[in-house]
């Protein structure tokens, strides 16, 4: 069989990742990503043949777009467009529509643009970068992979809100969490490294990058999340501020904020920036701790106390714990925040290595902490949707 190759487009709130994926082999021929869009040091990067290209994208304008159509350039230049055989995108929310992969038309491009009520922040780039592709790849098939679809297994206890049943009912408002190709894909990598089958594995899979989400994963299947009805509920993020009393947004509406300014500043001023004042990057956040800040040093131990309690708190879900599974850019990166969560989770007998902690960076994985009273490790596995995105599509084509 010849070489057939998959454009994996993973457009995200602040960033562009994309990859072309061998579908024989799984290897990425190329992969990049454009990051920290919208704010200073937005840069696009990608990997070729063993060599790292940078730059940065210019202030101003729209970012998103600015990526994507230089990565058509790239990929154009590295003459891989002729032998694409489909486009993966990755998208957030499906809601009830969509409960697994279904390849892209107008009216799939319409719902997922519909559903944008759920995802205010990604299904809108989701779409926009679908649209994109259909413009210059128009005879490609094109697939969505839903980051909902892994939280269908979910129980009622587990989606359902303390609210009158009717708004279930009438409007779908429930729990469908988020960044489910991310902690279904690292479920399936722990269970390899535990030596165990994927069905008999229990894990809380920790996605940490500038969305946030937890996972408790029993017998391989997502049983509870973090994220809500949209990603701004859980933990708190780079700009997002996670789980809230509802009350605060009363109060703020009875100090004359109006509901787009309410969600405004929920979505894109909270966090790492709302609580720090200075930046939604992690790697800023540190610096500045480093640096003596003190907003800085609280926006740290609300983010990893909080993280902490997420993990806490799903140890009910499970029966027994295998391991809890670190991912996303500051799950696989960042040494302090990792060594602070299980800091935080002495109780449970965490004890870090930090030797191996320090090692499992930069895309490795690695076992970083054992406890003997939960018989469970701490682990490190970077994330790869861009794999399961391919792999999907390909299984459809
Ligand atoms: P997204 O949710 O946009 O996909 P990512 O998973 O790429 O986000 O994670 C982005 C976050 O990861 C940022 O806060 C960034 O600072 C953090 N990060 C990336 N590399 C490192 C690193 N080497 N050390 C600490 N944090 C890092």
């Amino acid at each position: 069989m010849s070489n057939s190759y998959v454009l994996v487009i993973n457009s995200g709130s602040s960033s562009l990742k994309f990859a072309v994926i061998d579908s024989n082999s799984g290897d990425a021929l190329v992969s990049g990503i454009g990051e920290c869009f919208g704010l200073p040091e937005a840069a696009i990067s990608w990997k070729y043949d063993g060599e790292k290209t940078e730059e940065s994208i210019p202030a101003g304008g729209n970012h998103h777009q600015y990526a994507f159509e230089r990565i058509v350039k790239l990929l154009d230049d590295l003459n891989l467009t002729e032998k694409f055989v489909a486009i993966g995108h990755r998208v957030v929310a499906g809601g009830e529509s969509f409960k697994g992969t279904v390849r892209v038309d107008e009216a799939v491009v319409a719902e997922i643009d519909r559903l944008a009520e759920l995802a205010p922040l990604h299904n809108k780039a989701n779409a926009d970068g679908m649209r994109a592709a259909m413009a210059v790849f128009p005879s490609l098939p094109q697939f969505a992979i839903f980051d909902t679809a892994f939280h269908q297994t979910m129980p009622a206890k587990a989606f359902t809100y303390a609210l009158p049943h009717e708004l279930y009912d009438d409007y779908k408002i429930r729990r469908y969490g988020a960044h489910g190709t991310s902690h279904f894909f690292v479920s399936r990598e722990a269970a390899k490294m535990l030596d165990k089958p994927a069905e008999k594995t229990n894990l809380i899979t920790v996605h940490l990058g500038n969305g946030a989400s937890i996972t408790a994963v029993k017998d391989g299947q997502s049983v509870d999340t973090s994220m809500g009805l949209t990603p701004l509920a859980g933990l708190m993020m780079g700009t997002r501020c996670g789980d809230l009393d509802p009350s605060v947004i009363e109060f703020l509406i009875r100090k004359g904020w109006d509901s787009e300014k309410i969600f405004e500043t929920l979505n894109k001023k909270s966090g790492f920036l709302g609580v720090s004042g200075l930046t939604s990057d992690a790697r800023g956040i540190m610096d500045a701790v480093d640096a003596g800040n003190e907003r800085a040093k609280l926006a740290f131990e609300v983010f990893t106390y909080r993280v902490a309690k997420y993990i806490g708190s799903y140890l009910v879900a499970l029966d027994s714990l295998d391991a809890i599974v670190f991912t996303g850019g500051i799950g696989e990166n960042s040494l302090p925040i990792r060594s602070e969560i299980l800091n935080n989770l002495k109780i449970l007998g965490f004890v870090e290595d930090a030797e191996a902690n320090a090692d499992a960076r930069f895309g490795k994985s690695g076992v970083i902490a054992y406890s003997e009273l939960l018989g469970a490790q701490a682990i490190v596995i970077p994330t790869n949707e861009e794999l399961v995105i391919a792999q999907d599509c390909v299984n459809l084509l």
